[in-house]
């Protein structure tokens, strides 16, 4: 793909897993927080894993080195130059407050750090940044009701809604609850991760139970066809990352992927890098794959405005620039 990079609009992607291995270092450094490697190289070395749950390994023994609001604030203003580098227009980033919390960092901490990122990330680059938090369901429930609370309290800061995150086999939706029930009548929306690593079951639940505004994946909504229906009857946008996807082994190969079966279902599928460092790729790279999968370039920034948490005016100048683009000029040969 050659010339400008075209519009861009990411909804899937964990802070925490967009930390360069250099940046990283120095953070751990920083914080005198050992890591599993002492160079950019070992630590690319030490980020090569197979499989989702040897995915959580590294994600815990690698980003446990952001403590202070430094640390979360520099972490969103690098990230949002890359996305301003690669066309990207607006993100909804996730970022998981219950892991830091457990090590001793106080809920604020992390929400002022994020939040004043954002604040910062829109003055040097011009990138909207919001926030969906993510519940981390191997911890208690109760963990996830305080972070919607924090969540709620962060609503002017850009906080717009809630997600649910971490090994979704082995700890259903149903037990959050109370959690999305808290950021909804906050005046959140709810992004939980649902149909990845679990089947149709998990994605009625996340929907049912946890009143699901999108999904994060989705996938494997495509397991049972009356769903799949239903998701785009409702209108109900999934967060896709096809590289991600293939990493931790949620498809045999990029050609096996669902989302072509998604979008002639008429699901309305955003495009997203879900944790572009420690997958190795970007939005750029999942934007490709995914057009190599039928999407259009045109079609993935209209459903990434579609599902947006954003204000109304932040919408319709998203609408504009997808609306005086000129989509026919872009090469995705
Ligand atoms: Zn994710």
């Amino acid at each position: 793909m050659t010339g400008r990079p075209y519009p861009k609009i990411e909804l899937h992607v964990h802070l925490e897993a967009t930390v360069r291995p250099e940046r990283l270092l120095e953070i751990a450094r920083r914080n005198d927080v050992a890591l599993p490697a002492r160079t950019p190289d070992g630590l690319e070395r030490f980020c090569r894993f197979g499989g989702f749950e040897e995915f959580v390994v590294v994600w815990v023994k690698t980003t446990g080195v952001l403590r202070h609001g430094r640390d979360f604030r520099q972490v969103v203003v690098d990230y949002a130059a890359d996305l301003a580098a690669q066309g990207c227009r607006y993100a909804e980033a996730l970022f998981s407050p219950s892991e830091p919390m457990m090590r001793g960092v106080p809920w604020q901490e992390v929400f002022e750090g994020y939040c004043d990122g954002a604040d910062e990330a829109r003055e040097l680059h011009g990138v909207d940044v919001r926030f969906t938090p993510d519940i981390t369901r191997n911890f208690p429930p109760e963990i996830g009701e305080r972070l919607a609370n924090w969540a709620v309290r962060y609503r002017d800061r850009g906080v717009v809604g809630i997600s649910l995150g971490g090994s979704e086999d082995r700890f259903p939706p149903a037990p959050f609850a109370r959690a999305f029930a808290i950021a909804r009548e906050g005046g959140l929306k709810a992004a939980p991760h649902a149909g990845e690593t679990a089947g149709p079951a998990s994605i009625r639940s996340a929907l049912d139970d946890l009143g699901a505004d999108r999904l994060r994946h989705g996938v494997r909504a495509v397991e049972d066809t009356g769903l799949l229906s239903e998701l785009a009857e409702r209108g109900v946008v999934c967060d896709v990352t096809p590289v991600s996807n293939l990493r931790t082994g949620v498809v045999a190969s990029l050609e096996e992927h669902p989302l072509p079966t998604m979008l002639a279902a008429g699901v309305k599928c955003s495009v997203g890098s879900d944790d572009p460092v420690l997958m190795q790729t970007s939005l750029t790279q999942d934007c490709e794959a995914a057009v190599r999968l039928g999407h259009t370039p045109r079609g993935m920034y209209e459903h990434g405005v579609a599902g947006a948490f954003c204000d109304e005016r932040t919408r319709a100048r998203l609408e504009a620039v997808g609306a005086t683009f000129d989509w026919e000029s872009v090469d995705t040969r």
